[in-house]
């Protein structure tokens, strides 16, 4: 068995239209983003980002008003101008200026490769991106004669600092621990 060569291509393997999943997940980094800096999760922002997400197009905040009008929602231009520039700060959105006197937003989804490192203890997602993880990628998918669109690899577990608080929290604890113990040795000996 010969390995694979990678010279497949002719078949893009990342394209730069996100299936579905995608705006699920960009939807998922905006909500640990959000929880991260305690502000809350609200139905309006999360309708003006799933606006946002599921579009292909470089988006006016009137465009996106005029959609999610069209869905029904009622959201003022002030509120989708707030929630567009907390996108941008999440880095789930880029701004944009075509010099037409206003600025354009598009998601970040399929811009690069990238993957995803998620606290479970506070919410922090930090985002790499690994060459050899990319090919691998690209040679898992030549092997299958597949033509990736994405990828979703989230490590959950706890961010250095979360790490250095439970530690802190442990040792804590031992030494209480240790103490009551050293008390009941002390204890048993006398007796
Ligand atoms: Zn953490």
């Amino acid at each position: 068995m010969s390995p694979a060569t990678g010279s497949q291509s002719s078949a893009p393997l990342v394209t730069t239209k996100p299936p579905f999943g995608c705006a699920m997940l960009l939807m998922d980094l905006f909500r640990s983003y959000l929880h991260q800096h305690r502000l809350p999760v609200t139905h309006q922002r999360e309708a003006i980002a799933m606006a946002l997400f599921e579009s292909e197009h470089q988006l006016s905040v009137d465009d996106l008003a005029e959609r999610l009008r069209e869905r029904g929602e009622h959201v003022g231009k002030a509120t989708i101008y707030r929630t567009l520039s907390l996108l941008v700060q999440a880095d789930l959105a880029r701004e944009l200026d075509f010099s037409e006197g206003f600025k354009r937003y598009e998601h970040q989804a399929g811009e690069a490769k990238h993957d995803h490192l998620i606290c479970t203890g506070c919410g922090k997602v930090t985002r790499f991106t690994r060459q050899a993880l990319d090919d691998l990628q690209e040679r898992i998918a030549a092997e299958a004669g597949f033509a990736a669109q994405s990828r979703r690899l989230k490590i959950f577990g706890l961010c250095r600092e979360c790490q250095a608080a439970a530690a802190s929290g442990v040792a804590q604890g031992r030494r209480e621990a240790a103490g009551a113990q050293a008390e009941a040795a002390a204890g048993g000996g006398r007796g």
